[in-house]
């Protein structure tokens, strides 16, 4: 029997790989069913080596029964032989008994035994041939591959009933023939009973002979010569007589071994045919088993094949049905591609046509293009000639337009006023203290934010200036009034803007502000920085920076090297009237950080020159002077402007409270330049034909700035505090003042008679006499200027002359 060949799978195998739940399709979950797979896989290697294990105990039961029934034949065989020995030897005892009593039934028995014979050999061929026919099928087994094994299996299953059946037909034959053969044996022992009996009766009448013929013997003797010769011949045939006797006894006696023998023999066979049952039971068993078992494996083998047939029959359908719906939708993409075909078609016609003329125009294209080219060339050139002289034109209208603007501009600022006076009420500070002292003597009118009202001596004044700004408003406020000051200095405008007023009252504060809430100077060049980054695009700008103190008429760089240095203000040498101080350092600067370096400069140059900064600082002008130079790229314009930034000294009238040396020295340095600036603002605003710049080294050194088109802004700080009444009483009418010089063609040759000193401010208080208000200028007076007018205390010590 050969054994399954491994890697290769049995029916039997294959029918149990789709067995178990439904499998399914691989499309949808195909880890489950390769899991599946493999253990189906595992489950058949396992089967196939159970039925290879199978296989093999069969072949060796096979094997051990052929060597049984070889034996059992070899034994059969000698058996056979035995009996034939038997048989030759008992034939010849037969004979030599028939010759002796010519019997027939040992005849009749040895041709029993020959035709016995006869059989048991042909019977032993059967058994040969179908030794040979199981080794042949064995042979032909071996041939068979794993698609045949099953059938092989099942047809040797059939052949092995086959074999069993005939097995058990040879049984019930071996059965008979024993039962035959012990009939026979007994047939045999009775004849051989009867042969004894007859023998017995032979001797018995041989020895009856013999005792009459002794008898006779005996009778004889009696006799003399006649009897002793019968007694002669008696004893000589008497022991004839014996002699045969012995011979037969002693036959008879072989005869009865040989019986003895037969029956052992018979035993032995049906000793070896009781195992044989035995063998033939076990093996009906096992068969009985096998073909249980190879039922099972043929339902199962079946069952599967139906679930496979089915998961089969399913998958092609879904596959089918699958098909059907792609084919559908090819079917239509195929109708949509057919009908873009047949749109597409003249498409493609068009296509052809125009890629044909395409290829003619391309072919034409270098020609065309060199005539294009040419003619695009001349267009070219007189276009470029046009517009140069469109150019030309447009900058010469640019340029008058500029002019234009510029006249405009200043028309406009002269009718505004070029010189502007705002207020600045700081708020209660701890430094005013408490009571009644320190309560706000500064009111503020809700509908106009240009008047503010001063209770001082229990009398209200009012006053009326370009702009107030109240305590709470912020250092972002004030600096969005006078960005547009800031701004006109790149348009190459000078630009002044001073803080005024008594120490104390903010002036530092509006112009350098803190760190964290910075005043106008930082804001200023913050500014500047980022309008000169907006013109980037058609100018070039420089803003430098000088900063400067005059302190007691003296004029110091608080940026040089030597700031002790007193430097002089020159006039150019060039002719043009224009002032320069040698000397006096300019810083360029590029960004928002330089200017603080800047300032951080000065300030420490300050701080080490003096020994009280803050009585040291109130008592000196401090000068921020940012020059701004311009480059039209496109015209070639120069510009230049100036903004100065002023933090004035303190406006308190120190020498009235009787000061002495040094400090009655500054206190008239500095009431004389505050006055002077008075004076040149005055003479400014009332466009007098002198302005007296030199009388005091601000004014001189800012004349530039002053004059012509420039703007300036005086920034009247004051503080509400009731205490400081009088000096913001001596603030606002300064501002007033300066603010209140007419303009317009009749004060253009108004002529200042005199500014009024600090002391004579202080003396200006309302309630005196002969208070006569310079609205009595023959000007052109706001209504509104001259109600409020009406009710202010004014000096009257203004005198507008007629030219
Ligand atoms: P000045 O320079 O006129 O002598 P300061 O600028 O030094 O006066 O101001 C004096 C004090 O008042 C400072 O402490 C300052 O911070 C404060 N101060 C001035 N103005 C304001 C304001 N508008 N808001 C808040 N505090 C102010
Ligand atoms: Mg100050």
């Amino acid at each position: 029997m050969p054994a399954a060949r491994p890697g290769r799978e049995l029916p039997l195998q294959r029918g149990r790989f789709c067995s178990g739940k439904r499998a399914s399709l691989p499309a949808q979950r195909p880890f489950p069913v390769i899991q599946k797979v493999v253990a189906s896989m595992a489950h058949l290697q396992e089967e196939k080596l159970r039925l290879q294990e199978e296989v093999l105990a069969l072949q060796e039961k096979l094997a051990a029964r052929e060597s049984e029934e070889i034996a059992v034949s070899v034994q059969l065989r000698g058996q056979v032989e035995n009996l034939k020995v038997n048989l030759r030897e008992q034939a010849q005892e037969i004979g030599r008994l028939r010759s002796e009593m010519g019997g027939t039934d040992a005849e009749k028995h040895r041709d029993l035994l020959v035709a016995e014979n006869e059989r048991l050999r042909q019977e032993m061929k059967a058994h040969e041939g179908e030794l040979r026919e199981l080794r042949r099928q064995q042979a032909a087994c071996q041939d068979c591959t794993h698609l045949q094994e099953n059938a092989g299996l099942q047809e040797r299953l059939c052949q092995l009933q086959r074999e069993a059946e005939e097995a058990r037909v040879k049984l019930v034959e071996l059965e008979l023939e024993v039962q035959q053969k012990t009939n026979r044996l007994a047939e045999v022992e009775l004849r051989l009973k009867d042969s004894l009996a007859e023998r017995a009766q032979e001797e018995e009448r041989l020895s009856r002979r013999l005792r009459d013929s002794q008898e006779t013997i005996a009778s004889l003797r009696a006799q003399p010569q006649q009897i002793k010769y019968i007694i002669k011949t008696v004893e000589v045939e008497s022991a004839k007589a014996k002699q045969a006797l012995c011979e037969s006894q002693s036959r008879n006696q072989y005869l009865q071994e040989q019986v003895g023998m037969q029956r052992q023999v018979l035993k032995e066979m049906e000793q070896q045919l009781q195992s044989s049952q035995k063998t033939a039971a076990q093996l009906r068993a096992q068969i009985a088993m096998y073909e249980l078992e190879l039922e099972r494996a043929h339902g199962q083998m079946l069952e599967e094949m139906q679930v496979m047939e089915d998961e089969k029959n399913r998958a092609i359908e879904e596959a089918f049905s699958r098909a059907q719906v792609e084919m559908k939708a090819v079917h239509e993409n195929l109708a949509g591609v057919r009908t873009n075909l047949l749109t597409l078609q003249p498409a493609l016609r068009t296509l052809t046509h125009d890629y044909n003329s395409l290829k003619r125009q391309v072919r034409d294209f270098p020609l065309l293009l060199q005539e294009t080219l040419r003619s695009a060339r001349a267009e070219i050139g007189q276009a470029i000639e046009e517009v140069n002289s469109t150019n030309r034109e447009l900058l010469r209208k640019y340029r008058r337009e500029l002019q234009l603007r510029k006249k405009c501009h200043n028309e406009l600022v002269r009718l505004k006023g070029n010189i502007r006076v705002f207020g600045r009420v700081r708020p209660i500070t701890k430094e005013d203290g408490e009571g009644p002292e320190a309560v706000s003597a500064v009111t503020f009118d809700a509908d106009d934010d240009a008047v503010l009202h001063l209770l001082h001596k229990g009398k209200q004044v009012s006053f009326e200036l370009d702009k107030v700004f109240p305590p709470q408003a912020s250092q972002e406020e004030v600096f969005q009034e006078v960005q547009a000051l800031v701004t006109s200095c790149i348009d190459g405008y000078n630009v002044c803007i001073f803080a005024y007023g008594q120490t104390g009252a903010g002036k530092t504060y509006t112009m350098e502000g803190t760190s964290t809430n910075p005043g106008i100077n930082q804001r200023a060049l913050q500014l500047l920085f980022s309008e000169v980054q907006s013109k980037a695009a058609d100018w070039d700008y420089a803003i430098s920076v000088s900063v400067a103190e005059i302190y007691n008429e003296a004029l110091r760089d608080l940026l040089g090297k030597e700031p002790q240095e007193k430097l002089e203000i020159k006039l150019c040498p060039d002719g043009s009237g224009q002032l320069y101080v040698p000397g006096l350092t300019e810083f360029s600067v590029q960004s928002v950080e330089d200017i603080n370096k800047v300032f951080e400069f000065g300030h420490v140059n300050r701080v080490t020159e003096c020994t009280n900064l803050n009585e040291h600082s109130s008592r000196s002008h401090a000068l921020l002077i940012v020059t701004v130079r311009g480059l039209d790229r496109s015209t070639g314009l120069r510009t230049t402007g100036k903004l100065n930034l002023v933090d004035l000294a303190g406006s308190e009238r120190v020498g009235r409270s009787g000061a002495e040396g040094s400090r009655l020295r500054e206190a008239q340095y500095i009431n004389r330049s505050l006055s002077a600036l008075g004076d040149v603002i005055y003479a400014l605003r009332s466009r007098q034909g002198h302005v007296p710049f030199r009388n005091s080294k601000l004014t001189y050194l800012l004349q530039d700035s002053l004059s012509g088109d420039s703007k300036t802004l005086m920034m009247v700080q004051v503080s509400p505090a009731e205490k400081n009444s009088s000096e913001t009483l001596c603030s606002l009418k300064f501002a007033e003042r300066v603010r209140s010089v007419e303009l317009g063609p009749v004060s253009r040759k108004a002529e200042l008679v005199s500014w009024p000193s600090q002391e004579q401010l202080e003396g200006d208080l309302p309630g005196s006499s002969s208070r006569s208000h310079a609205s009595s200028s023959p000007g052109l007076p706001s209504s509104r200027a001259t109600s409020i007018r009406r009710k202010l205390q004014t000096s009257g010590k203004l005198r507008l002359v007629p030219v």
